[in-house]
């Protein structure tokens, strides 16, 4: 935790908005305090933002993108490339605030950051592949595309990636050359201003980037305001359903990525080594505190002797040095709950992380050590409910089809992974799960750039997904332009 401290005191992080290049606070003077999960104490406080703020940042905004929009794309991704090298020069002090803040252990904090670096790098290179199309449709006629960027866009944060998540928006949205408000979220906010002070000494020009802090009344008056033209969501289901009605009602393009369920299915033929370890850290990597995070294990026939040696390596991880700690009091509340009612439904508590006790020194911090709860029948609750925390819901199956039957009825459709030495098993489930995002023999199927990043179902409203070429097409618009400069012979429907 020492490395952590040291770093926080150095990087002087300004919890302030970001209003055309200057850090600002709330008109009304009201802030909201961020604790350290890691031992409960006060790490600082940002400005609770209200309707004039935002309108103050919109504003501001709206007056620095028509130069921008202006601005030739392959100057525009100039700043970006600063902007990455500069991430990268210091990307240990990022990954300590990002973990201080979070919950995080600082390595990955780390790879988090280095996951949202491959989008800035997506968005560097779109000079290269994202040349547009033309071609003569009649003899002297050609039709072109021209990609325009929309406007003011915003993004609106959850708490469990700080940087990452930010990173999977405003690269490319800056990119196509729009003007790009975030509103992180109001547990996790000083890694966002670390980003902005960083896109300011990168050279983009002020107004570009801008953060407004605060909580649900800021993202309504966002989501309300007159010259955001889109939005980007990332957070739970009821939320992401409720900001993406309210910004189409509006008629604004809309992209929101909820919450998640994710089924690992384990067949009989499965590699041990690479199924323990895959379905451990899936399960308590960031605390299981990932949309992408393993929440039911299904096994399948004689795999259950894999269940053994998962808790095994398990009960191994020390809470504070392999594994962090969960975001605020009332999660960890809220699945010592779920974990009881587990039981009482009928689970086996096979390893229980209520006994596992905090760090020395970190009394104060929000600490549940890795979960398993064995014999879980589909209709009980940790079946089916979110729980976004390290437990683990094991249920035994005797066929791949009953596996899958399980994955298909989940309310959500993030991920589902199986692990298999059979090329044919692997086909088969990847042909046949729902889930917008499918892993053979890995425990967080993550696609990296330029794969683009989503689910369906309830884990995601509205059309596309959020990184690689959907991100281009959320935040722009293809303008087609068909051209004719003299009389041409073929006469058709157009001359
Ligand atoms: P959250 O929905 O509580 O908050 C997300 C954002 O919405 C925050 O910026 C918050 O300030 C704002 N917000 C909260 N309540 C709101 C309301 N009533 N109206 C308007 N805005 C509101 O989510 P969280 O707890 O920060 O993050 C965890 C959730 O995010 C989990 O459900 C997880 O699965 C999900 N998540 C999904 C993905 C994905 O890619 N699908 C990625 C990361 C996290």
């Amino acid at each position: 935790m020492k490395g952590q401290e040291a770093a926080f005191e150095r990087s002087g992080v300004s919890g302030m908005n970001l209003r055309g290049g200057a850090w600002t606070p709330a008109r009304s003077g009201r802030t909201l305090e961020v604790k350290s999960p890691y031992t409960g104490r006060a790490l600082g406080s940002v400005p609770d933002s209200d309707a004039e703020d935002v309108d103050d940042v919109a504003l501001a905004a709206a007056a620095a993108f028509p130069a921008w929009a202006a601005t030739p794309l392959k100057e525009r991704v100039r700043p970006l490339q600063r902007f990455s090298e500069i991430v990268t020069r210091n990307e240990n002090e990022l990954s300590m605030l990002v973990s201080r803040e979070s919950g995080k252990t600082p390595a990955e904090a780390l790879g988090g950051i280095r996951r949202g670096l491959e989008v800035v790098e997506f968005a560097v290179s779109l000079p290269n592949v994202d040349r547009g199309g033309a071609l003569d449709v009649s003899r002297g006629v050609t039709c072109e595309y021209r990609r325009e960027p929309l406007g003011v866009v915003a993004g609106i944060t959850p708490f469990n990636f700080p940087a990452m998540v930010p990173m999977w928006m405003f690269p490319i949205a800056l990119a196509v050359g729009n003007a790009f408000i975030l509103k992180p979220s109001e547990k996790v906010p000083l890694s966002a201003c670390r980003l902005g002070e960083w896109l300011l000494e990168a050279g983009l020009p002020p107004g570009l980037f801008s953060l407004v802090h605060g909580g649900r009344g800021t993202v309504e008056a966002l989501v309300d305001h007159p010259l955001v033209r889109a939005v980007g969501f990332v957070g739970s289901t009821a939320v992401a359903r409720a900001v993406h009605s309210r910004a189409t009602a509006l008629g604004k393009r809309a992209l929101c990525l909820g919450g998640a369920k994710n089924h690992l299915v384990v067949a009989p033929d499965a590699d041990e080594a690479l199924t323990v370890k895959g379905v451990v850290d899936s399960f308590t990597g960031c605390a299981g505190q990932r949309c992408m995070a393993a929440s039911v294990l299904v096994v399948v026939g004689e795999a259950e002797r894999f269940v053994d040696k998962i808790v095994e390596a398990a009960q191994k991880l020390e809470l504070g040095k392999t594994m962090g700690a969960l975001i605020d009091p009332s999660a960890r509340e809220r699945l010592r709950a779920a974990i009881d009612t587990a039981e009482r439904e009928g689970a086996r508590v096979v390893l229980d992380g209520r006994t596992v006790k905090a760090p020395a020194g970190c009394g104060g911090g929000n600490w549940l050590g890795p979960t398993v709860l064995d014999g879980v029948l589909p209709d009980m609750s940790c079946a089916r409910v979110e729980l976004f925390g390290p437990v683990l819901s094991v249920i035994h199956v005797s066929t791949i089809d009953q596996a899958l039957a399980l994955e298909q009825s989940s309310e959500y459709g993030n991920a589902l992974s199986v692990f298999t030495t059979s090329g044919a098993v692997a086909r088969y489930v990847a042909e046949r799960a729902t889930s917008g995002m499918v892993g053979v023999n890995v425990g967080v199927p993550v696609p990296r750039d330029p794969f683009s990043f989503g689910g369906t179902k309830a884990s995601k409203f509205g059309q596309g997904d959020m990184t690689g070429p959907s991100g281009v097409e959320l935040w722009s618009n293809l303008k087609k332009i068909t051209t004719k400069w003299a009389l041409s012979p073929d006469a058709n429907w157009m001359s």
